[in-house]
């Protein structure tokens, strides 16, 4: 009431002022019902008996307070704390029934804290908790919230897989999905110096700087567009990732690919960038599929190709590179394979180049049919590496002067999946029900 008698007796229309301060005075408002509807939660004597984990009842200690931050602001809460008189263990049911164990944040605020966190620095999210929801929170918070959720998140997740991977593959499934992809990735995530202890890298003096989190996604698609070119179903995809081993995430990828569908797909299509871990975890988990070197990648080792073998003539490194590119896309691998070969240099580290070019388009060549793919309308790569695995690392982990530890980069990382997969309403639902 105060605040709108203030804004009556100003005479200057401001907008901005009023809304604000009006959210603000209802934020207050709020708050102060929403105590009154906390009130008696967890509070008094409890029809049922209160136990222990070691199995004993437990006695009332009576109330003790807790000020809890809310979406509209902070709320006083007072409830019944019990101890076990053999253990000497605390509970407070009132706590238990608000999911709000342990935290002096409301599950509202937790859940923004890790929808903003997981998209923006935890700066930049504590500032735009604010901004956008009057909610005063510190960057040390946003991080702690996050990076719990996201690690909350990651077993949920870990549950789950465990379950597709007890079910096995189901018999006689309609086959109602066209094309079923599976994308994986590797990119580098910058790491404090003490991760980095004792690993190789790619520095002058073989040191690391960063750690490969390998990112995987899955989408389907359904038609062509008028070109023939392929056209992922909107909204159809999802993402895995982590710092782990290859084996471990093909098997987070797998039941990811299952979660989608993958015995409903009538073809399966892999994407990868000819990385030997990819092939690998191809060959063991998806032996039936169409295994695809990204295009883009390809083009990449034929122009590394050309520069190679032409060091010093621009004109005729890019004159063969427009040939091989063309030739790539028409699926004649071998003939560039040949006519690289007749042109070995004579300088040996020129050579060596030229042969682990030579080698990379040797080993792939069978994943380099890419005139067949585009008849077959078939994605051949490029936006779906790149825009779909990156972005869950690159546009959140490797701003500058970023340095992570692989508990927080692998907390953040299952966080961004979780949300670019759509998948946080599922999460949040789960724990409430468990
Ligand atoms: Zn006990």
């Amino acid at each position: 009431v105060r605040v709108v008698q203030k804004i009556v007796r100003e005479k200057r229309a401001d907008l901005e002022a009023w809304e604000l301060g009006l959210r603000a005075a209802v934020h207050a408002g709020g708050a102060r019902v929403l105590e009154k509807l906390l009130h008696g939660v967890g509070a008094g004597r409890s029809k049922e008996p209160v136990l222990c984990d070691c199995g004993r009842r437990m006695e009332s200690q009576g109330l003790r307070k807790k000020e809890v931050l809310t979406v509209l602001g902070r709320v006083v809460f007072r409830r019944s704390l019990y101890t076990c008189p053999a253990c000497g263990a605390s509970r407070y049911p009132g706590d238990e029934a608000l999911d709000i164990v342990g935290t002096t944040r409301s599950p509202g605020v937790r859940r923004l804290m890790a929808m903003v966190g997981g998209q923006s620095t935890f700066q930049e999210a504590a500032g735009q908790l604010k901004k956008l929801a009057g909610i005063l929170v510190s960057l040390k918070d946003v991080e702690r919230v996050a990076e719990g959720i996201g690690e909350d998140a990651e077993k949920w997740a870990a549950r789950e897989r465990e379950v597709l991977r007890r079910a096995g593959q189901p018999l006689g499934m309609e086959k109602s999905i066209p094309v079923l992809y599976v994308c994986a990735d590797g990119t580098g995530v910058p790491m404090t110096g003490k991760e980095l202890k004792g690993r190789k890298g790619k520095q002058v003096d073989g040191s690391a700087k960063t750690r490969e989190a390998k990112l995987g996604c899955v989408f389907t698609q359904t038609t062509t567009d008028k070109e023939g070119y392929a056209v992922r179903d909107p909204e159809s995809t999802s993402y895995v990732g982590s710092i782990e081993t290859a084996e471990v995430f093909g098997d987070r990828l797998f039941a990811e690919s299952v979660r989608r569908g993958l015995w409903k797909a009538k073809r399966v299509v892999v994407i990868g960038d000819g990385a030997e871990w990819i092939r690998n975890l191809a060959e063991m988990h998806f032996p039936f599929a169409t295994v695809i070197v990204d295009l883009y990648h390809a083009r990449e080792h034929v122009t590394d190709l050309c520069k190679a073998l032409f060091p010093n003539d621009q004109k005729q490194s890019a004159a063969w590179r427009r040939r091989w590119w063309k030739d790539l896309d028409e699926g004649r691998v071998e003939k560039i394979i040949r006519q690289a070969q007749a042109r070995q240099p004579r300088c040996k580290e020129v050579a060596a180049v030229v042969r682990a070019e030579i080698g990379y388009l040797e080993k792939n060549k069978s994943r380099m049919r890419y005139a067949e793919y585009r008849q077959d309308g078939l994605f051949v790569g490029s936006g779906v590496l790149e825009a779909g695995c990156k972005t869950i690392v690159g546009q959140r982990l490797k701003n500058s002067g970023m340095r992570w530890t692989v508990r927080g980069a692998n907390a953040i990382i299952s966080l961004r999946c979780m949300l670019k997969s759509r998948r946080m309403d599922d999460y949040w639902e789960s724990r409430l029900a468990a």
